[in-house]
C-alpha cells in the first residue's frame, strides 16, 4: 500500500508542470494566460509554500469565453443525446483513470486528507455517468392531449452556463455541476475558487481528451469580485449554478438581477445531528464524529450542532471527547491522516476566533480549541460543550472541524432548537422511534434528512436546501429542471372554433 514517501514523490511529478507554467485559463479549446497577463500565487495550505502561479481573470477573459461558449452552443445542443453520452463517459473513465493525480493534486491544494479525496475523485467520476445515462432521454417531455389539441411539452438546452465553484472538495463539485449541465446540452464557463484551482484544469483537461468539442467547456480563474462578478453578470450567460457562501448567493443574486439571471444555488449550512435517548448510540456515535470531522469539517452538510437528550448527554459527550482526542491530524498525502490543515490562513483566523468566542459565550471547550503544530493552517478537532443555541457558536457556520453541543429535554424542545438557525441544509434523526423519527422529520426544516445514517448520497434523489441553504435541488431529473426549459406546443388536431374579431 502507497505510504506517504510513495504519495509525496508522486505528486512531486505531477505539480512540476503547474509549478512551470502556471495555472492557465482554458477557452475556446486553448490555453491562454489571463487577457492583461496578470497572475496570483498559489500556495498549499500545508506547508504554506507556494505551488503554482494562477491566471487572474478580468471582465476581458470572462467575454472570450462567454462568447465561446455562445458559438459552441448550437451544435452542442444539436447533437444526438446517445453522442453526448459517449462524450460523459470517456470523461468519467478519463477521471477514474487519473484518479490518484486528481486525488493528490487535491489533497496538497487544499488540505484535504488522501483517505477522502480518493473516494471524491471516483465520486466525480460516478457523476458523469450517472448524467451521461440520462443524455439521451433529457429532452423527452410528455404529450397532453385535449379534445381540439395534441399539446406536446418538449425541454431544451438553457444556453451557456456559468458555474461557479467553491474551495471545499472543488473537484467534486465542480463534476456535480457541470455533468447535467453538459447532458442536459449546454455548454459552461466554469470559475474554480481562487484557493484551490489545480483539479479543475485537470477536469478540463480530461474532458477535452474524451472527445468534447472544443469551447463546450470553458475555464476562468480568478477572484470572485472580478471574474465571478462579470461572469453573473454576462448578457450571454444564461444561469448560474452556484456553490458557496449563504452571502456570496445573496450578492449574484443582486448582480445577476439586470440579465434576469436564472440561478442555482447551494450554500451554508449549521446542521443539527438530534440524537435520542432511545437510540443506537454507538452508531449515532460514530456518524456524529464523521459528519463534522471528515473533510476537515470544510463541509456544507456537516452535522455541526449536536443536539442531544439530557437523559444520555454526559456519556455520549465524555465518549465524544475521547474519540475526538484521538483523530489522527497530519500531513493529508498520508494516507492514515484523518484531519488536514484548514484552506487558507484567512479560514484559520475565523475558525480559530470561535474558540475565543466559545469561551466568551460560556460555552466549554471539552477537546482541541487550539492550533495544531507550528507550520500550515491546522487546528485540533474540537468540540464545545454546554452550548446554547442562541451563542454564535450554536448559530454561525463555523466550517471547521468543531462540533456545538446543546442539551434537549424532549422532542419538541428538540424541534425548536433545530429548526432555530437561518440555515437549512441537512439533519440527521437518531431514534427507534419510527413514529417519532417521521413526526419530526416531517417539522425539520431541511432540505435533506436521513434518520439513524450519516448523510449517504443517492445520485437519483433530490439535493438542495430551504431557508439560508439554498435554492433549487440537484440529483436525478432535477438537474435538468434548471438546466432546461420546457417548452409547450399545441398541436390543433381537429378545426375548433377560433374567436373571430372584425368580421
Ligand atoms: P464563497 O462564497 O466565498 O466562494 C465560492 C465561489 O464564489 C468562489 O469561486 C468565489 O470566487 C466566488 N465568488 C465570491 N464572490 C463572488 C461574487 N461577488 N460574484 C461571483 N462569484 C463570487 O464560498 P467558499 O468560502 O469558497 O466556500 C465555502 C462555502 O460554500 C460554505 O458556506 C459552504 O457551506 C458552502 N458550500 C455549500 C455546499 C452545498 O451543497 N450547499 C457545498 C459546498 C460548499
Amino acid at each position: 500500500m502507497a505510504d506517504l514517501a510513495d504519495h509525496e514523490q508522486k505528486l512531486a511529478g505531477y505539480l512540476k508542470r503547474f509549478r512551470q507554467d502556471g495555472v492557465m485559463n482554458h477557452i475556446a479549446g486553448e490555453n491562454c494566460p489571463a487577457v492583461f497577463g496578470e497572475s496570483f500565487n498559489n500556495a498549499s495550505p500545508v506547508d504554506e509554500e507556494h505551488i503554482c502561479s494562477v491566471a487572474k481573470s478580468s471582465k476581458d477573459d470572462v467575454d472570450a469565453a462567454a462568447i465561446a461558449a455562445k458559438e459552441a452552443f448550437p451544435a452542442w445542443r444539436d447533437m444526438d443525446g446517445a453522442a453526448r453520452k459517449k462524450v460523459l463517459h470517456a470523461i468519467a473513465d478519463g477521471i477514474v483513470a487519473r484518479a490518484e493525480e486528481i486525488a493528490l493534486c487535491e489533497c496538497w491544494d487544499t488540505g484535504q486528507a488522501f483517505r477522502f479525496m480518493s473516494k471524491a475523485a471516483l465520486r466525480g467520476a460516478e457523476n458523469f455517468r450517472f448524467f451521461a445515462d440520462k443524455a439521451p432521454a433529457a429532452r423527452d417531455g410528455q404529450s397532453l392531449p385535449s379534445a381540439t389539441l395534441m399539446n406536446l411539452t418538449t425541454r431544451v438546452p438553457i444556453g451557456p452556463i456559468g458555474v461557479i465553484t467553491p474551495w471545499n472538495t472543488p473537484f467534486m463539485l465542480s463534476t456535480w455541476k457541470i455533468a447535467p449541465a453538459l447532458a442536459a446540452g449546454c455548454t459552461v464557463v466554469h470559475k474554480p475558487a481562487e484557493l484551490s484551482p489545480i483539479t479543475a484544469k485537470i477536469l478540463l483537461e480530461i474532458a477535452e481528451e474524451a472527445g468534447l468539442p472544443k469551447g463546450v467547456w470553458n475555464l476562468v480563474n480568478g477572484f470572485g469580485e472580478d471574474a465571478g462578478r462579470a461572469l453573473t453578470e454576462h448578457p450571454d450567460i444564461k444561469a448560474i449554478a452556484f456553490v458557496g457562501e449563504s452571502k456570496t448567493g445573496s450578492m449574484i443574486m443582486k448582480q445577476g438581477a439586470d440579465t434576469l439571471k436564472r440561478v442555482h444555488f447551494e450554500l451554508g449550512g449549521k446542521n443539527p445531528v438530534v440524537v435520542f435517548a432511545d437510540a443506537d448510540l454507538d452508531r449515532a456515535l460514530d456518524a456524529a464524529i464523521f459528519m463534522i470531522y471528515s473533510l476537515n469539517g470544510e463541509r456544507c452538510t456537516s452535522s455541526s450542532r449536536l443536539l442531544i437528550e439530557d437523559s444520555i448527554a454526559d456519556e455520549f459527550i465524555s465518549r465524544l471527547a475521547e474519540r475526538v482526542n484521538k483523530i489522527k491530524v497530519g500531513n493529508p498525502l498520508d494516507p492514515k491522516t484523518e484531519l488536514g490543515p484548514l484552506i487558507s490562513d484567512g479560514h484559520f483566523d475565523k475558525v480559530s476566533s470561535y474558540f475565543d468566542v466559545a469561551k466568551s459565550e460560556g460555552a466549554q471547550i471539552t477537546a482541541g480549541g487550539e492550533r495544531h503544530g507550528e507550520k500550515g493552517f491546522f487546528v485540533k478537532p474540537t468540540l464545545f460543550a454546554e452550548a446554547k443555541n442562541d451563542m454564535r457558536i450554536a448559530q454561525e457556520e463555523i466550517f471547521g472541524p468543531v462540533l456545538t453541543t446543546i442539551r434537549f429535554k424532549d422532542e419538541e424542545e428538540a424541534l425548536k432548537l433545530a429548526n432555530d438557525v437561518q440555515y437549512g441544509l441537512t439533519g440527521y434523526v437518531w431514534t427507534n422511534d419510527l413514529t417519532r423519527a417521521m413526526r419530526f422529520t416531517e417539522k425539520l426544516e431541511a432540505g435533506m434528512i436521513w434518520v439513524n445514517s450519516e448523510n449517504v448520497r443517492h445520485l437519483p434523489t433530490p439535493f438542495g436546501g430551504v431557508k439560508a441553504s439554498g435554492i433549487g435541488r440537484d440529483g436525478g431529473d432535477w438537474s435538468f429542471e434548471f438546466y432546461m426549459e420546457q417548452k409547450h406546443i399545441g398541436l390543433a388536431t381537429g378545426y375548433h372554433k377560433i374567436p373571430q374579431l372584425g368580421v
